[in-house]
């Protein structure tokens, strides 16, 4: 957390040095001045002569005068003094407050597992460092094109605030700068505002990347003032929050990437050997079949040869969204490795299972269309309990079978098992289906 902004706001003192000064003379030509009027005295009790008596008499008056007028020049300055001392150490109490708050809130974000955790956090901080002020967070999207409102509190009743935001609507995004937005309608103001209530945005950036948007907003008459007071706080707010949600992203990121391959977005081979094992146990407590079909792309290495390996990358990434989207939400597809895929399809028994491994070889073998190539794929599918006992086998199974279909001719679908036990595909019907 950068403290440098804030700081700013605790570092001006209300009172100026001068009237410190004044009060430290005055205070010292009383001093002096009483000291005098001590010798004064003194010298009264010693001398006879009536002449030094009546002079001691006189500069004794004009003393007195002058420590009189010293006191009420330096009166007043001093309850100034006294006062501006006052209000200077209850603005550093409430510094203090502040930058506890903004530590606490530091402290408690490194413990934050997700975004859901740091919007608790930033809410009730918020509340606690501007209250009476309305404020928004937006996130960037994962495509990184729009601002999407994460969370937001102590809206003024002016509706709710915006869904999404795109970032050339907003000029403290295109900036990189604190923007405030007045409620003059010849001020310079972001697009996504409206012309009633006066709003201050904060980009929030970390590790040179934008991860956000932090609006704090007021309706009241004064709150051009106001806001304008909380714009140390509020950039310290952000400053705190955007490094939460640049280690978020990176651990989402992280997660994902553990999860997912990264050319095709299907799940990776780890994953699916957990879901594997889970679905193979829950298919043998319910009773209900669960289909692997294993798919291997015909002749990739010749596709590649012949028309190079980014296009090589395109066919495959066009292959896995073609599978993804012909499946249930509940069935997984993964890349197995090189131009290998696997679907599970839980609660799926062998004839359903190779019903959609042909409406899968159908559709692959569409995208020819697309390329200078013939694009296919060979299909191997095993169901447990139907060819295979458990999960581990299943895969086995799959591969045993999908090896077949390409010494077969490829572009076609195999069971396991032994080829006369394997049950007949309605062709017909899949490729209605298809
Ligand atoms: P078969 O029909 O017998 O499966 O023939 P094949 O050429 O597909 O099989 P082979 O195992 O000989 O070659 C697989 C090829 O897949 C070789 C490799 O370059 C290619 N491949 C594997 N992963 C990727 C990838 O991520 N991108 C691209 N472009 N090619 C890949
Ligand atoms: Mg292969
Ligand atoms: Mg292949």
């Amino acid at each position: 957390m950068k403290h440098s902004r804030f700081t700013k706001a605790h570092e001006a003192r209300p009172s100026g040095r001068a009237p410190d000064r004044q009060v430290y003379y005055a205070a010292l030509f009383v001093g002096v001045m009483s000291l005098l009027m001590l010798i004064l005295e003194i010298l009264d009790h010693v001398v006879a002569d009536r002449y030094y008596l009546s002079v001691f008499s006189w500069a004794e008056m004009v003393v007195e005068i002058l420590i009189i007028g010293a006191i009420a020049r330096a009166g007043p300055l001093a309850l100034n003094e006294m006062a501006s001392r006052r209000r200077a150490t209850e603005f550093a109490h409430k510094a203090r407050i502040q930058v506890e708050a903004l530590f606490e809130m530091t402290d408690i974000l490194q413990s934050a597992l997700g975004y859901a955790d740091a919007n608790s956090v930033v809410r009730a901080t918020a509340a606690k460092l501007m209250p009476g002020l309305g404020g928004a967070l937006y996130v960037f999207n994962n495509s990184g094109d729009r601002l999407e409102l994460s969370s937001s509190w102590g809206r003024p009743d002016d509706g709710p605030p915006l869904g999404r935001i795109s970032p050339s609507q907003c000029w403290a995004i295109k900036r990189g700068k604190p923007h405030l937005n007045l409620a003059v309608t010849e001020a310079l103001r972001c697009e996504h505002h409206d012309q009633s209530s006066v709003a201050l945005e904060i980009p929030m950036m970390a590790r040179g990347e934008v991860y956000g948007l932090l609006s704090i907003h007021s309706g009241d008459p004064d709150a051009e003032q106001r806001l304008s007071a909380a714009t140390p706080v509020a950039e310290a707010l952000a400053d705190a929050m955007s490094l939460a949600l640049a280690n978020i992203a990176l651990r989402e990121k992280l997660r994902t990437q553990a999860l997912r391959d990264p050319l095709t977005g299907l799940y990776n081979r780890r994953y699916m050997e957990d879901v594997l094992e889970r679905y193979s146990n829950l298919a043998e407590r319910n009773q209900s079949p669960l289909s692997v079909v294993m798919i291997d792309l015909d002749h990739f290495k010749t596709l590649n040869d012949d028309l190079g390996h980014a296009e090589g990358d395109a066919v495959l990434c066009e292959v896995s969204a073609t599978i993804a989207g012909a499946i249930r939400p509940c069935d997984v597809a993964c890349r197995y490795g090189g131009e290998e895929l696997v679907v599970l399809l839980p609660d799926c028994g062998t004839i359903e299972a190779l019903a959609k491994a042909e409406i899968l070889r159908a559709r692959i073998e569409r995208l020819s269309e697309n390329h200078d190539a013939r694009i296919t794929a060979s299909f191997g599918v095993a169901t447990i309990p139907d060819t295979s006992p458990r999960g581990i086998d299943a895969l086995a199974d799959a591969d045993a079978a999908l090896y077949r279909a390409k010494t077969e001719g490829r572009n076609r679908v195999a069971v396991a098992g032994r080829p006369e036990a394997q049950p007949v595909v309605d062709r017909k019907s899949a490729a209605k289906a298809a």
